[in-house]
């Protein structure tokens, strides 16, 4: 076996481990992939009939204010200049999205000034002043009010979970900011933008070194081709990226994840909603949101009489499915926390990536960790004999 080490998955965590793994230490590099195809879900391809570039796996924007990540990437992939804006339709007028003063002023039709605004929705959230928003209803509520609530997050995150939002995490909310100005760029990052050549060209020119081969097709849990977990546990490191249930074969219980139905349609015109992402915010609509994938890159030369857009429907993820959101229910916490025990004691191997740690990372977040990784558990482990895992060692 002519492998120094073996990584499971060629997503964005498994790629930057193995990239560094082959350029800095020069070691050989096996990375077996389950799909048909590297890059994980940042994957995208052409579509045949507009030559418009298609987020396979969702759409997915790029942005950071990690300096070294940034500068990292910058090694594989230029960016272009695209900044992520999201619209939202209510009760069939659009508004924009993250709430900001544009949607105030347009929702109550009036001309608030942000200190005028932020008394209103002081005063719309004062039902729950003083009370410490232990769930995503009253979190919506004391961010921005009950009619904004109501119009804009409820009904789809009601949508998106498929859970009463006054059962879900006040976390969930957080990371859609509320803004007293005419701000609405989705992202308040540093950096931001989509890479020039798309994000195939940037995960190839990641594995792109003799060193790396990669073996698409192949389950680490097949034990008929010869990558497999039987055979290779404790006799090479190991990175492993798949479900970290999944690793244990399910011994302490699934853990539960919201998955995306895609229904993709053709126009036969050159702009169907003159965006890239519309939201729907209403019940009657099943899904949540339209995508538009030409809008991501206005640079390139897209036919001007067709278009593609998806429909995204959200649900639970049954085993089949792909896993998307880890729902993180208490149930999955108290299982987490056993699988990461047994994780901990595992031989020579490291755990990383949204799937083998259960997390949502975006995809810096993936790529910034896989750097911590790299550093300060694969490097010891090669230079010192340092187990991998902070555990036994392979
Ligand atoms: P993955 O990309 O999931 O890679 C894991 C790989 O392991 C997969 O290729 C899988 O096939 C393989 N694998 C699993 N099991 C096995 C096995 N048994 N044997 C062999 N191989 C196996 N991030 C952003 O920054 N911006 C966005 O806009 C954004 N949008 C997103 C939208 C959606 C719908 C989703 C789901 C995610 C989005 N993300 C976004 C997050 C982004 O996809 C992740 O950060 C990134 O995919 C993480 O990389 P990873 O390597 O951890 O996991
Ligand atoms: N959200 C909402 N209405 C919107 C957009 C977002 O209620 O128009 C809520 C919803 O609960 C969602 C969360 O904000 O899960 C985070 O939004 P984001 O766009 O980050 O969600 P993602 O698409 O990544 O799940």
């Amino acid at each position: 076996m002519n492998a120094d080490i073996v990584i499971v998955g060629s997503g964005f965590f498994g790629l930057t481990i193995a990239e560094r793994c082959a350029n800095e230490l020069g070691l050989n590099v096996v990375i077996i992939e389950r799909r048909s195809h590297i890059g994980g879900n940042a994957y995208s391809e052409t579509d045949l009939e507009t030559g418009i570039e298609i987020h396979k796996y969702g759409a997915h924007l790029f942005h950071t204010s990690n300096q070294r990540v940034w500068e990292y990437v910058n090694r594989f992939t230029s960016f272009t200049n695209y900044q992520h804006k999201v619209y939202t339709n209510h009760k069939g007028v659009v508004y924009p999205m993250p709430i900001n003063l544009g949607t105030i002023n347009q929702f109550f039709s009036a001309a608030y000034t942000p200190n005028e605004a932020r008394a209103l929705i002081a005063e719309q959230a004062g039902e729950l002043a003083g009370k410490d928003p232990e769930n995503l209803n009253d979190k919506g509520i004391s961010l921005i009010g009950r009619p904004l609530y109501e119009a804009f997050i409820k009904n789809y995150t009601g949508k998106q979970w498929q859970t009463d939002p006054k059962n879900l995490p006040a976390s969930i909310i957080s990371r859609l900011p509320v803004r007293y100005n005419y701000d609405n760029r989705y992202f308040s990052d540093t950096y931001e933008g989509l890479p020039t050549k798309g994000y195939t060209a940037w995960l190839e020119a990641m594995a792109d070194n003799p060193k790396i081969t990669i073996h698409t097709d192949t389950d680490f849990f097949d034990t008929t081709q010869p990558w497999n977990q039987e055979a290779l546990v404790g006799k090479v490191p190991v990175v492993y990226t798949g479900p970290l249930d999944r690793y244990f074969n399910y011994s302490e219980g699934k853990l539960s994840w919201r998955t995306i139905d895609f229904e993709t349609e053709h126009l036969e015109m050159g702009d169907f909603q003159g965006t890239s992402v519309m939201n729907y915010a209403d019940a009657e609509v099943p899904y949540t949101r339209i995508i538009e994938p030409r809008h991501f890159h206005p640079e390139r030369d897209y036919p001007s009489d067709k278009t593609v857009i998806m429909r995204e429907f959200s649900r639970f993820a049954e085993a089949e499915d792909e896993p998307y959101y880890p729902i993180n229910s208490n149930e999955d916490r108290e299982a987490l926390l056993r699988y990461r025990e047994k994780a901990a004691q595992e031989n020579g191997v490291l755990f990383g990536g949204r799937l083998g740690t259960y997390q949502y990372l975006d995809m810096h977040m993936a790529i910034g960790s896989a750097l911590s990784a790299f550093d300060n558990k694969v490097r010891p482990h090669f230079e010192n004999g340092a187990p991998i895992n902070g555990g036994k060692n392979a």
